[in-house]
């Protein structure tokens, strides 16, 4: 009966919120699933391996994609956010703004056609601009929805009016250049907000010559070299010449635990640092990889033994240090200046290839999410949370999960996720 259908709306579509969509569709309720980007997958679709086990990322959240997609109670609102929330009789509605994607999702088979004709590149966002793609694109190539999407700043018809090859070339007529941004109204019995995290830009902490020093990355850019889908279909080559790196050095607290950037631990850079040591042995036998650490934070099960197999089986090396600065020699090669912790001598190591890692910081829109929402920022601009219960927000029926109240791994965030959906059903169910 209509008036027993309840619902959740689920603000993100990283693995917390679509953990939380699916937990909650299972229960017969139904779910709106809003998401910015043109597919669902956030930050996990981005990464190679998953540590501890180093099993492959996408090949655990690809069958969650699709049982999302299919799922009769879950409806993705993809290229979507909220603008707008009022509250009535204890329910929520909610106005979400969907902008035009220029594509029909029905009518597009994703046949790629169109991306081979279209005449514009563009830096790929999700390949962390490490190759272009054009300006009518698929997000990345497991995504879901499965359908391309027009970049409205970059194509060529949408900003001078000329072009329309795509329109011309697409089997099944599904480019419509008369889409236009709509809003739409929703209802939701209550809301999880699951928005996820934005990378540190360490491009100001000049000591360490990002973006000066082509040699120096950061590590979710090192993610997509590792990755057979990846910008060099998984051959870890160093930007400067293409050559593989045989020494390579892995700096943690990049903006974190740093007063004057974020005072807070990231979380998960010793363990994903360790993760990408490893595979950067597993890829290739000769690289040494060294990780220059404050104190290693690994608190997980099995997280220490991850270290020790590192070392042992790996080659890794740890080096309690604090890097002063990153200079280069003629061959773009990386050095290390830094502070031996140990001996407190001052020392240096030259590498092939650095790797930051940067701190996870709260994603890009969350203040004006929660200025809509009405909910509370902690004193690091995540989302704040009851101090019994860190899935609740200050505001009854609204629920939150994952890294948008700060820095976790992914087991933590579909934990959680499945936390906040039974405390969603339980709270709009009466207990
Ligand atoms: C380099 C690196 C390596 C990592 N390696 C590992 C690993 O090996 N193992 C592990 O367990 N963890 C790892 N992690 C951590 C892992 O990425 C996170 O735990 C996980 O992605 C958190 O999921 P999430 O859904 O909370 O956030 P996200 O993955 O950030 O997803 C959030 C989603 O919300 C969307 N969104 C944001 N704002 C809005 C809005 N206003 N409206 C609508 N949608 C919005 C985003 O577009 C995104 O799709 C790593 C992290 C990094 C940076």
């Amino acid at each position: 009966m209509q008036d027993e259908i309840k619902k959740v709306t689920v603000i993100g579509g990283g693995i917390a919120g679509i953990q939380a969509a699916l937990d909650l569709a299972e229960m017969e309720i139904y779910v709106d699933l809003i998401e910015k980007n043109p597919c669902i997958g956030g930050h996990m679709a981005q990464l190679d391996k998953t540590f501890p086990t180093n099993d492959c990322s996408i090949c655990i959240l690809s069958p969650k994609l699709s049982d999302c997609y299919r799922h009769p109670r879950i409806t993705i609102h993809t290229l979507s956010e909220l603008k707008n929330v009022t509250r009535v009789n204890g329910n929520f509605n909610l106005t979400i703004q969907k902008k035009a994607r220029f594509v029909k999702e029905k009518d597009c088979i994703n046949c790629g056609n169109c991306v081979e004709k279209c005449p514009v590149k563009v830096e790929d966002a999700f390949d962390m601009q490490l190759r272009m793609r054009k300006a009518i694109y698929l997000y990345y190539l497991q995504g879901i929805p499965s359908v391309m999407a027009i970049d409205r700043d970059k194509c060529l018809f949408l900003n001078k009016g000329i072009c329309k090859i795509c329109e011309k070339i697409c089997p099944k007529n599904a480019i419509d250049f008369e889409q236009k941004d709509i809003e739409m109204e929703l209802n939701s019995d209550a809301i999880i907000v699951a928005t996820g995290f934005d990378q540190f830009d360490p491009s100001h902490m000049t000591r360490y010559g990002y973006k000066t020093h082509r040699n120096v990355i950061t590590g979710l850019e090192y993610e997509r070299l590792l990755s057979t889908s990846g910008p060099t279909l998984g051959h870890v080559q160093r930007p400067s010449d293409k050559q593989p790196p045989k020494d390579i050095a892995f700096i943690q607290c990049v903006g974190s635990r740093d007063v004057k950037n974020n005072p807070y631990c990231s979380s998960v850079c010793c363990m994903y640092s360790t993760k990408q040591a490893i595979l950067s042995h597993e890829h290739d036998n000769e690289t040494k990889s060294y990780i220059y650490y404050i104190d290693l934070r690994g608190g997980g099960r099995g997280f220490q033994r991850y270290f020790q197999r590192a070392q042992e089986e790996y080659g890794v090396q740890y080096i309690k240090g604090a890097i002063s600065e990153i200079t280069t020699d003629e061959q773009e090669n990386p050095i290390l200046h830094y502070e031996d912790l140990s001996t407190f001598e001052l020392k240096s190591q030259r590498v092939d290839l650095v790797v930051l890692a940067t701190t996870m910081i709260p994603s890009n829109g969350l203040v004006e999410l929660t200025r809509v929402l009405n909910i509370g920022l902690d004193r690091h601009d995540f989302v704040e949370t009851d101090v019994h219960n860190s899935l609740k927000t200050g505001i009854p029926g609204i629920f939150t999960c994952g890294c948008c109240h700060g820095p976790r791994d992914i087991p933590t965030s579909v934990t959680e996720a499945s936390g906040a959906a039974a405390m969603a059903a339980e709270f709009i169910r009466g207990g």
